[in-house]
C-alpha cells in the first residue's frame, strides 16, 4: 500500500497546445504566437548582453522593466508586478487575492487555465454563462463572490467587452479582487489600466507572449494599485525571489523602445484577421467578431474535429476545444498573408472532398 499517496496534492493540468517538433512547411495556428519576430532591438539586446553576467543571480526587484514598464503606462513604479508569462503573474495573483469562502466568479467559456488554478489551490469557483453571442452577462458578476477574473477579450471567443461594462462589473465588486486579463487588448478593445486609480480593487494582467513576439522569453505584468502590487510582491518573495532571468529583463526592457515595430506588427496582424473574417464566411464559417489575434470559427460543411485532423494530415495546426460549448468550432490563429492563404486553401480543398 502506497499510503504517502493520500498526501499526494491531486490536479487536472492545463494542456497547452502543440508545440509540434517538425520544422519545415508547417502552419502553425494553434497557441496564438506572434507571426512575426521580436523588435531588432531584441535582437541587438541579446547580441549586447554580457554572458559572464550569468554567474549571478538576476535583480530580484527587475527594477530595470518594471520602471521601463511604469514609464509606458504613465503608472507609479509601484504599480508593476512582473512575473515568468503572464500564467505565472495570473497563478500568483489567485494564490495572493483569491482566499475567500465565497466562490470566484469566471465565464463558463474563457481561458481553462482559471479553472486549473482554482482546483490546485482549492479555491471554490462558479462559472456564470456566456449568453448566445458570448457575451460576458455583467449582472452575473453582481452577486456576492470571492474575486472576479475575466480575459477583455475574451478567449476562446475574441469578443470585446466595453469599458463601460468593466466598470459596470467593478462598481458592483469593491470588496472584491477583480483581474482583468488583457493578454489581448493591444489587437482591439480598450485598456482598464486608466481605471486603476479609481478602483483600488483592480488588477490588470498583461503578456510579452502575443502582441510583443516574445512567448519564448516568458515575460507577463499586471499593473494595480500600490496596495495590490505590495501583496503580490510579498507572496512572490514567499515563493521564489528570482523569478526573472538576465535576458528576459533586457529584452523585455529593449523593446519597449521601439513603438514603431510594435505599432506595425500589430496592424499588420489586424488587417490580416479583417481579411481572414471575409475569407472564413465565405467558406461557410460563422463566428463571433473577434478583436484578438485569433478567430473562433465554427465550420458549416464539416464537424470542426475532422476538419482538425485532415488540416493537421497537412502540416496545419489550429486549436480544437473539447467541452459542449466549444467543440463545434476550432480557434484559427492569425499568421501572416501567406500562412493564412494557406489555410484557406486547405480548408476549401478539405470542403470539397
Ligand atoms: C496566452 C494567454 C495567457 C498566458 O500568456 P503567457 O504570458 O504566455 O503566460 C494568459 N491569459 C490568456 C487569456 C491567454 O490567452
Amino acid at each position: 500500500m502506497q499510503k504517502w499517496k493520500e498526501n499526494v496534492r491531486k490536479v487536472v493540468p492545463y494542456v497547452p497546445g502543440e508545440q509540434p517538433k517538425v520544422e519545415g512547411r508547417l502552419i502553425k495556428l494553434n497557441t496564438n504566437e506572434n507571426p512575426y519576430p521580436p523588435s531588432p532591438l531584441a535582437v541587438k539586446a541579446s547580441a549586447d548582453m554580457d554572458i559572464t553576467k550569468y554567474r549571478l543571480y538576476p535583480d530580484p526587484a527587475v527594477s530595470k522593466l518594471v520602471k521601463a514598464l511604469a514609464k509606458e503606462y504613465g503608472v507609479g513604479d509601484n504599480s508593476v508586478f512582473v512575473g515568468v508569462g503572464s500564467d505565472d503573474v495570473l497563478a500568483m495573483s489567485f494564490l495572493t487575492f483569491f482566499n475567500s469562502d465565497k466562490p470566484i466568479l469566471f465565464p463558463d467559456v474563457t481561458y481553462s487555465f482559471y479553472e486549473v488554478w482554482a482546483d490546485l489551490y482549492h479555491i471554490p469557483y462558479e462559472c456564470p454563462k456566456l449568453d448566445e453571442e458570448y457575451r460576458i452577462v455583467t449582472d452575473d458578476y453582481c452577486v456576492p463572490n470571492g474575486g472576479i477574473i475575466f480575459p477583455n477579450p475574451n478567449a476562446p471567443t475574441g469578443v470585446v467587452m466595453e469599458l463601460e461594462e468593466v466598470r459596470k462589473i467593478l462598481d458592483a465588486n469593491r470588496d472584491v479582487v477583480v483581474i482583468v486579463d488583457e493578454a489581448y487588448i493591444d489587437f482591439g478593445g480598450e485598456s482598464a489600466i486608466k481605471l486603476i486609480d479609481q478602483y483600488d480593487n483592480l488588477l490588470v494582467v498583461r503578456t510579452y507572449s502575443k502582441s510583443r513576439s516574445m512567448a519564448g522569453l516568458r515575460i507577463g505584468y499586471a499593473i494595480g494599485n500600490t496596495e495590490l502590487i505590495k501583496a503580490l510582491n510579498d507572496v512572490k518573495y514567499s515563493y521564489n525571489s528570482y523569478t526573472m532571468n538576465m535576458a528576459a529583463i533586457e529584452l523585455g526592457t529593449a523593446v519597449l523602445e521601439d513603438k514603431e515595430y510594435f505599432e506595425e506588427t500589430t496592424n499588420k496582424i489586424i488587417a490580416t484577421r479583417e481579411r481572414s473574417k471575409k475569407r472564413l464566411s465565405e467558406l461557410g464559417f460563422t463566428f463571433p467578431d473577434s478583436r484578438t489575434n485569433f478567430i473562433f470559427a465554427k465550420p458549416s460543411k464539416i464537424s470542426a474535429q475532422e476538419l482538425f485532423e485532415k488540416l493537421k494530415e497537412r502540416s496545419i495546426y489550429v486549436r480544437h476545444f473539447d467541452g459542449e460549448r466549444v467543440k463545434d468550432s476550432l480557434r484559427i490563429s492569425i499568421g501572416t498573408d501567406e500562412d493564412m492563404e494557406r489555410f484557406f486553401e486547405a480548408v476549401d480543398e478539405i470542403q470539397r472532398g
